[in-house]
């Protein structure tokens, strides 16, 4: 093995060109996805305070937010809603007149393009918070899945291009390319949550999709943050039942997951660069402690490296700006 003074590992460090020549990852517009909260309403555009630039939109206020996603060139965006109204079995979340089926027909009639997925669960429409049926304090498991591939059918009907089921029951993404299938929605793809920690990350969400639980807390469904063989049997488990995609989330905290699920499984692996993630850089930023431009482009480029092919973030908007500088 030739060794200093031969090498010189600097050598490729030179100048940007040289740089620009040798560099491995790069991230660019195709690999974003923006996450979108929609509500009741009209002309509402609330802003979530621990996530400056991300906000409530109701339907006409969220296609002019699309507008600019469409005009920036990101493929798609993925849709929470935030009801009126809750109650005990979450049915707002399967309702075809639910506020996540308004907002996909209202979408998809202005932007046909655009891919838009929808987020499945219930804990955005349940008055305890929980993401599925409550049953002697617990969530049923077995319960739950029924209403949660009601929801994904629903959600296709509506025009939905592909679902993402965010709720960590067992079993999930069986029941729903069933109910999608038997429904005709053959070639509907399912980006599955497939390794969904229970994380203190989460917090600023809650805020923004108002879920957060009246009672306990996500650990008996959502993953312990210390595992990682884990996730693994988690995600064979959701290929098994035809997962197209497969996510971890959140994804700063987990790099070392993503790399371990993208090298055992090959399939397309979509991190999700979580809200508290967001708050923390915004938060730096505003105190002028980090360049905020620099360390997000960064980050981006950290998850690519780590082996996401698909980025959901809040930032979205801003690095496709950002790329387009560059
Ligand atoms: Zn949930």
């Amino acid at each position: 093995m030739p060794t200093f003074p031969n090498i010189r590992p600097r050598r490729l460090r030179l100048n940007e060109r040289v740089r620009r020549l040798v560099r491995e990852n790069h991230v660019t517009v195709d690999d974003l996805i923006y996450p979108v909260f929609v509500t009741y309403g009209q002309g509402v555009r609330r802003e979530v305070s621990s996530m400056p630039g991300i906000y409530n939109l109701s339907i006409d206020m969220l296609l002019e937010e699309i507008k600019k996603v469409e005009e920036l060139g990101i493929p798609g965006v993925i849709v929470f809603g935030v009801p009126e109204e809750k109650d005990e079995v979450g049915s707002g979340a399967y309702h075809p007149e639910g506020i996540v089926q308004q907002a996909v027909r209202a979408i998809k009639k202005e932007y046909p393009q655009l891919l838009v997925i929808t987020d499945v669960c219930l804990c955005e429409y349940t008055s305890h918070g929980h993401c599925g049926l409550i049953k002697n304090q617990t969530v049923d498991n077995d319960a739950t899945l029924e209403l949660l591939a009601a929801t994904a059918l629903s959600h296709a009907q509506a025009g939905a291009d592909m679902v993402a089921p965010s709720d960590m029951m067992d079993g999930r993404v069986a029941a729903i390319r069933a109910k999608l299938d038997e429904a005709g929605f053959t070639d509907i793809p399912i980006m599955a949550y497939s390794a969904k920690y229970a994380s203190s990350y989460y917090g600023p969400f809650r805020e923004a999709a108002g879920s957060t639980p009246q009672f306990g807390d996500r650990k008996t469904y959502q993953m312990d943050y210390a595992n990682g063989d884990e996730a693994i049997r988690e995600t064979a488990l959701d290929i098994k039942e035809g997962a197209d995609i497969v996510m971890v989330k959140p994804a700063l905290a987990y790099m070392d997951v993503i790399r371990r699920i993208k090298e055992q499984f090959g399939y397309p692996v979509a991190a999700y660069n979580v809200s508290g993630e967001y708050a923390m850089v915004k938060a730096a930023a505003k105190l002028g402690w980090i360049n905020e431009k620099q360390l997000v482009l960064e980050t981006m480029t950290g998850f690519k490296r780590a082996g996401a092919d698909i980025i959901i973030t809040y930032h979205a908007l801003e690095v496709a700006r950002w790329l387009r500088e560059v």
